[in-house]
């Protein structure tokens, strides 16, 4: 059955109410939904029926490719200057003990590491401290360059640019052209949370502004770069602030189309301030996937982080709208395992992880950052792993 048939399946059910007949036609032709469709699909769409509409979407512009890439993390910190509710993974600075702080030399060794691995990516994030500003970061990223200089750099936040840059009393076009000229190749999507001030307010007030967040990006954008968009959810938020989170996403990538890729990021209750929230079902986390895969139409690519959110359930997402499951890993970040996430050595092989996308049907391909193909696993052979060999011992009676 093509993927078409289903979305007709479902437009000719009798039970449908007309206002969800009318989001399934608009995407049947390719049309953008609206705010309050956002909201609605919501309160009102059962799983299944998000389901049909993202994975007809997903098809459409992929197929059952389905991407991931070998990286590994450097983070730098897990101290902060900053107080967010939902963060787990910070150690204020009273707690200074708890914490680590790497310097520049073991923050290199850790890339060294990697010398004889064929990773394509460094994914640098972490917590913000003063020590760590514009001069440290741009000297960090020329040295990783000059070291390795086919290894993509993929590092910091609006987060923690907004705080060099105004510690260096930079506006953000210099200082992201700073970044870019010492080795700077893309930004995560990372410190997005969500932007209302409503919620932003109650669980991130510090940190950079919903505003901030996006200008920066506007910024990076405006320098022919890429960069990724995040939205954690499943908190105190509304359906209606998700919406207006991806709405001004929509409306930056209208402007710029700098954004790759959006990742919905559950919220996770362990070890923080809010571990009285409980935390979304995976059918809420699945909804969420395909009302994203529906309402971005601007974006090219739904991830889902297994390590966040667990092996099956990132390959159910793949039904869901998803067509991106990050990465390998290597057991170099520590953000999902400290939020009480089930992976809490999160590591897969290439192998493992081209087994997971195969096991749910579909075509796993290796991409480097920017979405090249590395390698099409599709038909690979992965060389037999040696087995194991047994010697006959002398039997002594
Ligand atoms: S979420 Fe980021 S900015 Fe906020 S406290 Fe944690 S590490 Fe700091």
């Amino acid at each position: 059955m093509e993927v078409s048939d289903n979305l007709l399946v479902l437009l000719s059910n009798p039970q449908l109410l007309p206002e969800l007949k009318d989001i399934a036609e608009k995407v049947l032709h390719n049309q953008r939904i609206t705010f309050d469709e956002g909201v609605l699909l919501y309160e009102k769409a059962e799983l299944g029926y998000l389901g049909v509409l993202a994975n007809y979407i997903r098809e459409q512009k992929h197929g059952d490719k389905t991407y991931f890439n070998r990286n590994f993390h450097i983070e730098p910190t897990n101290l902060c200057v900053y107080d967010c509710k939902f963060c787990s993974y910070s150690r204020l600075i009273k707690q200074r003990a708890d914490g680590w702080e790497y310097t520049m030399d073991e923050m290199l060794d850790i890339v060294k590491k990697y010398d004889d691995q064929p990773v394509t990516e460094v994914h640098i994030v972490g917590g913000v401290l003063p020590q760590y500003d514009v001069p440290f970061y741009a000297e960090l990223f020329s040295r990783i360059k000059a070291h390795r200089p086919d290894l993509h750099v993929k590092a910091l936040t609006p987060v923690e640019y907004h705080y060099i840059f105004k510690k260096a009393k930079m506006d953000y076009a210099t200082g992201m052209k700073l970044m870019k000229e010492a080795g700077l190749e893309s930004m995560p999507g990372g410190g997005a949370e969500i932007f209302h001030p409503e919620i932003r307010e109650q669980i991130a007030k510090d940190k950079c502004t919903g505003e901030q967040w996006l200008a920066i990006h506007e910024e990076w954008h405006k320098l022919g770069m890429r960069s990724n968009a995040t939205m954690l959810y499943g908190h105190i938020e509304k359906y209606h602030h998700r919406v207006d989170h991806m709405e001004q996403l929509r409306q930056l990538q209208d402007k710029t189309g700098g954004f790759q890729t959006f990742i919905p990021l559950k919220f996770r209750n362990q070890d923080n301030q809010m571990s009285n929230v409980p935390e979304s079902t995976v059918v809420e986390d699945l909804r969420n996937y395909a009302i994203a895969r529906i309402y971005l139409d601007n974006f090219d690519h739904v991830k889902a982080y297994w390590a966040m959110i667990s092996r099956t359930t990132a390959q159910l997402s793949l039904n869901f709208g998803v067509d991106d499951i990050d990465g390998t890993l290597d057991d170099t970040t520590k953000i999902y395992s400290m939020a009480g996430a089930e992976e809490q050595k999160p590591a897969m092989s290439t192998k493992e992880l081209v087994e997971l996308i195969k096991n749910a049907g579909r075509y796993p391909i290796e991409r480097d950052t920017l979405y090249n193909v590395v390698t099409d696993y599709n038909d690979y052979q992965f060389a037999e792993a040696e087995k194991p060999r047994f010697y006959k011992l002398p039997v002594i009676n």
